[in-house]
């Protein structure tokens, strides 16, 4: 039996991403008015006082695993700090010019009107990760205590399953699960309050949704890849401030996919590409969709002469307002992606995830000032929610995802039908409106029926990508790739994508899906190796190289594989991106 360490807190918030910064502040700066303003005689209540607010990340800095496009729309940051940009908030640019491209495999046409959801002038360009770094500053300024390389790795629970903190992640544990001489055991954060705000498919999040059934009556979340680089252009190849949106090539148009290029300062541009990991056929791989996209020539002379400086990958919760879990539960709150706030049709998050974050401060504030941390306060986060401008924005585009599960065209016109309706759109959603990705991929053996011998990808991996050159130039593989994502573990640490059955990567998956994980993966964790002893193809996990986007605990068909968090500050170095 390990002995603990036990640290009371009053609130303790798991991840340092923009919605538990911004929820952090907001609590700090609110208790502060809401005293001073029942000092004043002009509010009525108990005063709150001063509280010990933890926040615990486990990338080794603030930033370190922040990865977004990113256009920010400054709504929830103006309404957090009016005077962020005085403040020193690190916006890179101000988009002055929108474009939407329509791509085939040898073309790029410039649409004559830009989607209005896609329209972004006058909002900022930035690096989410620079902007998480100095959000985490002025959170410490403000008195707030933040713990980088400090993964949490279980929910506490009392006897009656309220939610009362946290258990950090062990250190010091070899690969055979031994104490090393620098063991430390994780310590619990016990707290009245805990907040979850660790991102898309948040291994916590996962944790309590199960146990407490977060997600009854509620439809499949559905999940995006988003693979970004960043490269460095000759000057003259891309205007700063502009910002690309792109459709087509390289998804077929049974796939949800599309493209970005954003002109930051001093000719840098982000460039990625999103493919629902709801995608049909097994063979499809989202990394080297992202490599085919930049092979289009409209892309490629954006990208001539240029240098690939950074990369990353990270999942998107997409599903929307429909797909949102229950977001509290006695003692916690659940923020930001973790809580499903992402617009998919904007493909923008981060000032909702601010704002979710906001309205959860603001509830805190509530459960002190009654001392009643228990649903029947908390549930009031979800009040706050649909009162505010966050279901005005969500709500009626809640059927946009849906839609693309029955492919391409029938979902532009249910976006059309969406302006008109509000939402509401009949006819072109799937029954459940959102089903979950890995019950939609096709085995090898349906996938051929379904296209014939002749079809998109031809069962084949080496046929859908056979035009991708993997260069290092324009194209790279994914050993390649990871390089430039920085990422770092110690190997000898027990591995921390937990396949609970190897058996069936050796055998069922692949006969059915010829393992997918070696596609979907887009860091290069899993591969299905020749065993001498077994004389059979068996499943190899090169954990190092795992970037932390959670694709293979969403994505995988028998839904075996268990992300958990490895030990604090190993993971990607995404400074800067
Ligand atoms: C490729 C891509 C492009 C995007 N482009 C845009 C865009 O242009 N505009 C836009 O508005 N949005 C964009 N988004 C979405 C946006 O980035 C997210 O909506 C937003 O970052 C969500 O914020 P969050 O705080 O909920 O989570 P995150 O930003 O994911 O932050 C979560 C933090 O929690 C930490 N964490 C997770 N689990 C634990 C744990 N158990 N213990 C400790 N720490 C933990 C993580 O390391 C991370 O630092 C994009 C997303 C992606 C992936």
């Amino acid at each position: 039996m390990i002995e603990r360490e036990q640290i009371e807190m009053d609130v303790v918030f798991v991840g340092a991403g923009p919605a538990n910064l911004a929820a952090a502040l907001h609590l700090k700066n609110e208790i502060v008015k809401h005293d001073e303003m029942i000092d004043k005689g002009l509010k009525f209540g108990n005063k709150v006082g001063e509280i010990e607010i933890a926040i615990v990340e486990k990338g080794s800095f603030v930033g370190a695993h922040i990865l977004s496009g990113a256009v920010m729309d400054p709504i929830a940051i103006r309404e957090l700090m009016p005077d962020f940009l005085d403040q020193g908030c690190p916006v890179d640019t101000v988009v002055t010019e929108d474009a939407f491209w329509y791509l085939t495999d040898t073309k790029g046409i410039n649409a004559p009107l830009v989607p209005p959801p896609l329209k972004n002038k006058g909002k900022y360009i930035v690096s989410l990760s620079k902007v998480c770094e100095w959000l985490g500053e002025k959170c410490e300024e403000a008195g707030i205590n933040i713990f980088p390389e400090f993964p949490a790795a279980e929910v506490l629970y009392d006897e009656n399953d309220a939610v009362i903190g946290v258990r950090t992640g062990d250190k010091g544990i070899d690969k055979d699960g031994k104490h090393k001489a620098n063991f430390e055991a994780g310590v619990d954060l016990l707290a009245k309050v805990t907040v979850l705000g660790e991102g898309s498919r948040g291994s916590l999040a996962k944790q309590i949704t199960a146990r407490l059934g977060l997600d009854h009556g509620k439809e499949s979340q559905v999940f995006s890849l988003g693979i970004k680089e960043l490269w460095e252009l000759p000057a003259g190849n891309f205007p700063e401030g502009k910002v690309v949106h792109t459709l087509g090539f390289p998804s077929d148009t049974r796939t949800y996919g599309g493209g970005w290029i954003y002109g930051l300062k001093d000719n840098v541009v982000s460039i990625g590409y999103v493919t629902g990991l709801d995608y049909e056929d097994p063979m499809i791989d989202p990394h080297a969709e992202f490599q085919k996209f930049k092979t289009n020539p409209k892309v490629a002379a954006v990208l001539a002469g240029g240098k690939m400086i950074k990369y990353g990958a990270k999942t998107i919760n997409a599903g929307g307002y429909y797909t949102m879990p229950k977001l509290y539960a006695d003692g916690v709150l659940i923020v930001g992606d973790s809580g499903s706030f992402l617009n998919g049709q904007r493909i923008k998050g981060i000032h909702t995830a601010m704002k979710s974050g906001m309205l959860a401060a603001e509830t805190i504030i509530g459960a002190f000032e009654h001392q009643d941390f228990s649903s029947k306060t908390l549930r009031h986060f979800e009040e706050k929610v649909n009162l505010s401008w966050i279901y005005d924005e969500l709500h009626p585009v809640r059927n946009f995802h849906g839609a693309f599960q029955k492919g391409r065209w029938s979902a532009l016109i249910n976006t059309g039908l969406q302006f008109l309706t509000r939402g509401l759109a009949w006819g072109f959603l799937p029954k459940e409106h959102h089903v979950a990705g890995h019950e939609r991929m096709q085995t090898v053996g349906d996938r051929q029926l379904a296209v014939g011998s002749r079809g998109p990808s031809d069962h084949l991996k080496d046929v859908r990508y056979a035009g991708v050159p993997f260069d290092k130039e324009l194209t790279f593989d994914k050993a390649t790739d990871v390089f430039y994502a920085g990422v770092a573990h110690d190997e000898d640490q027990p591995s921390h994508l937990h396949v609970l059955d190897t058996e069936i990567c050796a055998t069922r998956c692949a006969e059915e899906y010829g393992n997918p994980c070696q596609r979907f993966c887009p860091a290069a964790v899993y591969e299905m190796e020749e065993s001498a002893t077994t004389g059979r193809r068996e499943l190899k996990v090169n954990f190092s190289n795992c970037v932390h986007c959670k694709t293979c605990d969403i994505a995988d068909p028998y839904q075996i594989i268990n992300w958990v968090t490895p030990e604090g500050g190993g993971g990607p170095n995404y400074k800067g991106m």
